[in-house]
């Protein structure tokens, strides 16, 4: 249901914990999830739309993350009668079993730059796990969580089971973490309302996992095929026109190709077509609102100030839709990992680039941030790779790839990036409880 009342939605939660939801097999719970999965790939264009025009997104990156939604309720569907439990081989005479029950009502705190994607990453396994969920969608986009809350019901889940609630985070999102009724909170957004959710949930212990915000590093070898580096890396940073907590907005070169890299990056960058969300060549559409276009401009003079040299890029393009918030992605170059845009989350379509010596000076300066998220990592020489891979110390890496985020894997962060993994199998441990139980045999 969607209400704008978190109590009312919560009621319906706790009954729908005391009704027929938790304890429907985990095999026909499976077949439910399928159904969603069904039923947003039968209206996927609607949802692509939807979303493009409301997060601003291309209608291309929309279109694919409707899919991935889809393929996320498809993926628990099929997995969640797969997930097991234990027999410990205890030293008494009996049996021990370890079993994984459902951990309660679920809080579900979903951020603007993925809406509908983010959410199916939360609603899949806390479903499939035998919950009732409360989706929070972020003030500026809860139409897709809506059209999902429809697609659910639909499919089959009671309807109790499932609220969406749209409203402001904080004094919704304060009402639903601070409720004893809630089991459990899954929060995306800002690493200050992780902390916050934190505290606000301490007197429930409520069960928190939190994916916040990130200041990954892209680590480029000379050894490296550092040209298809550069080509590939420029959307690592400015896909979702920066609005993304896996963008690799520091990217680490080693100094005897840095000048080269920067040019064919900073070529690559103009390349970059900014336009309308719905039209099919755009590929990077406006930023979320005003305000978060004005941080990023902001941050291109901190850059600026600092020293950093202003490549290409930071400017509001002419040919833009003057009532968009357009930005033409930025690359400061020269930068130092002590200024200001390599130490804080811009959030918007600005990349430094900042020169390295060898593999010990890659690595200090990729773990000298508070955050710990995603990454990249490209050497043609394997030995290296297993080293570097190690030794930084963020939750997803990929070498010689800019992919962060896959259905079957678990993703998240280290230090001020996170606490818990989402998808994959880890993400079901979240919506569960560990039940241990011995029979005796005597
Ligand atoms: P927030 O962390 O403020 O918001 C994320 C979600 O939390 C929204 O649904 C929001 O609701 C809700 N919320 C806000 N305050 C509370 C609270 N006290 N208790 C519970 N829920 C709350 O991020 P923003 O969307 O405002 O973006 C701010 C910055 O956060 C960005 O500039 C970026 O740096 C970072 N960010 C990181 C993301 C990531 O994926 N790691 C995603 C989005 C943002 P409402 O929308 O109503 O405020």
């Amino acid at each position: 249901m969607c209400s704008s009342d978190p109590p009312a939605a919560l009621d319906a939660a706790s009954r729908a914990f005391a009704g027929a939801w938790p304890a429907t097999s985990a095999t026909e719970r499976g077949r439910t999830l399928i159904r969603v999965a069904t039923g947003i790939r039968a209206r996927a264009e609607e949802f692509a739309v939807l979303e493009a025009r409301n997060a601003g997104k291309p209608i291309g990156d929309a279109r694919w993350e409707v899919e991935a939604a889809a393929a996320t309720f498809e993926y628990y569907g099929g997995a969640v009668n797969k997930y097991l439990g234990e027999v410990i081989p205890v030293s008494e005479p009996g049996l021990d079993v370890v079993l994984r029950e459902p951990v309660g009502v679920c809080a579900l705190i979903v951020p603007w730059n993925f809406p509908l994607l983010i959410t199916s990453w939360k609603a899949a396994p806390a479903l499939a796990a035998g919950n009732p969920i409360v989706i929070k969608p972020a003030s500026l986009t809860p139409l897709t969580a809506l059209l999902l809350g429809e697609v659910l019901v639909d499919a089959g889940l009671p309807p109790e089971a499932v609220s969406v609630i749209p409203g402001p985070g904080r004094t919704i999102g304060d009402l639903l973490t601070g409720d004893p009724r809630v089991a459990k909170i899954s929060f995306t957004g800002e690493t200050a309302t992780g902390a916050q959710i934190l505290r606000t949930s301490s007197d429930n212990i409520a069960r928190v996992s939190l994916e916040l915000g990130g200041k990954s590093a892209s680590v480029v070898f000379a050894d490296a095929d550092w040209m298809r580096a550069a080509d590939e890396t420029v959307m690592a940073v400015f896909g979702n026109t920066g609005q993304d907590c896996c963008a690799r907005s520091r990217i680490l070169v080693q100094d005897s190709v840095y000048d080269d890299f920067v040019s064919r990056f900073a070529d690559a960058t103009r390349a970059l077509t900014v336009g309308a969300p719905l039209d099919a060549t755009t590929e990077l559409g406006p930023m979320i609102s005003a305000a978060q276009r004005r941080i990023a401009q902001d941050y291109v003079g901190i850059g600026v100030e600092a020293g950093a040299e202003l490549v290409t890029g930071g400017e509001v393009p002419d040919a833009c839709d003057p009532n968009g918030f357009f930005l033409t992605p930025a690359v400061l170059a020269g930068v130092d990992n002590s200024m200001r845009v390599a130490r804080e989350e811009i959030f918007g379509p600005v990349a430094s680039i900042i020169p390295f010596r060898d593999e010990a000076d890659a690595i200090e300066i990729a773990n000298d941030t508070p955050y710990g998220l995603s990454g990249s990592l490209w050497t043609r020489d394997l030995g290296r790779g297993i080293r570097v891979a190690r030794a930084i110390r963020t939750g997803v890496l990929s070498v010689n790839s800019n992919r962060s985020v896959r259905t079957e894997t678990p993703f998240g962060g280290y230090k001020h990036s996170g606490l818990g993994r989402e998808l994959g199998p880890h993400a079901m441990d979240h919506y569960t409880e560990v039940k241990n139980v011995f029979f005796s045999a005597e």
